[in-house]
């Protein structure tokens, strides 16, 4: 069996391309671009990477990016303040804080303090709470990127049996609830599950998204299976995902590969979540 390399990164391009045309036959009538305000606090090598990344999908998108970087040392109050400044900016449409934050800095208060309507992370109780409800107001970019990735190559969900590995509240937890609207059978496995091959094995189609690398070998897996890796980590010099993509040759029926498949595609979905929460706050505007 030959298996399929399911690539995010040609799809994450076309989607960041249809994105800047919308802006551009929406801008004229807005007399504004949309506007994204990254936050980052500290200098966490990673983020910084994220943040550049999330910057230049901006500037293809033709979203004016307001990047704030500030010092590991700003406080809590600090950066509430900020947080409402923004939410009361017209021209800003999304705001997201760059995680992690340094441990002085309470990440839950400060993502309680954005706007609803800007939050194009998902990650506010409120989005949370409608997507565990099914009605899916801003959801997560990762998730939304997985969910685009299996529409994009004809993968149906309904009916099946599917296993999320991870349950954080970034990613495997609002995957699942995803995966469970869609009407997918859902395990969900986690760092206290006694055994996760027991249900990894029994996967129609298996997300993995725990930052272990390649933690996922080919005996875990059913035959045929397909596989989404979401985890990032570094094995030497190469980043790598949580499963063992070499080993899983010939054995699974498709796989997502590390990089190039999931992770552009997160990106390309904060680019979506902007432009709605722009077209959604233009409706606002009489
Ligand atoms: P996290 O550390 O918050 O959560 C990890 C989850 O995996 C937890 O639920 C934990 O219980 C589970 N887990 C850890 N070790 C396990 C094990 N041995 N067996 C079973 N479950 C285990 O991480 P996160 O923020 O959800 O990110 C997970 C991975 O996804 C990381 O590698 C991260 O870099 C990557 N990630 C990728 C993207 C992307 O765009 N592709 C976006 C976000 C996160």
């Amino acid at each position: 069996m030959e298996t399929e390399i399911l690539w995010g990164k040609e799809l994450a391009r076309k989607t960041i391309e249809r994105v800047a045309q919308e802006v551009a036959a929406l801008q004229a009538r807005a007399g504004r671009p949309p506007g994204l305000a990254v936050i980052l606090v500290g200098k966490d090598p990673a983020s910084q990477i994220y943040v550049s990344h999330k910057e230049r999908a901006c500037k293809q998108a033709g979203i004016r990016s307001l990047s704030r970087r500030l010092p590991a040392t700003t406080s809590m109050e600090e950066m509430l303040a900020l947080i409402h400044r923004l939410n009361g900016d017209e021209k800003v449409d999304g705001i997201l804080v760059q995680l992690p934050l340094p441990p002085h800095l309470d990440p839950s208060s400060i993502i309680e303090a954005i706007d609803p309507t800007k939050d194009v992370d998902g990650f506010h109780p409120l989005n949370m709470g409608k997507l565990a409800l099914g009605e899916e107001g801003m959801v997560p970019c990762t998730p939304k990127g997985v969910m685009a990735l299996l529409d994009h190559y004809g993968i149906p969900v309904e009916g099946r049996e599917v296993v999320v590995v991870g349950a954080s509240n970034i990613v495997g937890k609002p995957l699942s609830l995803l995966l469970v609207n869609r009407m997918a059978t859902v395990s969900v496995c986690h760092i206290k599950t006694r055994d996760i091959s027991l249900y990894t094995s029994k996967a129609e189609i298996l997300f993995t998204a725990t930052g272990v690398a390649h933690l996922i070998k080919r005996e875990m897996v059913a035959r045929g299976a397909v596989v989404f890796d979401i985890g990032i980590s570094r094995m030497g010099d190469k980043i790598v995902g949580d499963a063992d993509f070499h080993g899983l040759q010939g054995w699974a029926k498709a796989i997502t590969p590390v990089p190039g498949g999931v992770g552009p595609m997160t990106v390309a979905m904060l680019m979506v979540n902007t432009l709605e929460a722009y077209k959604k706050r233009l409706e606002m505007v009489p």
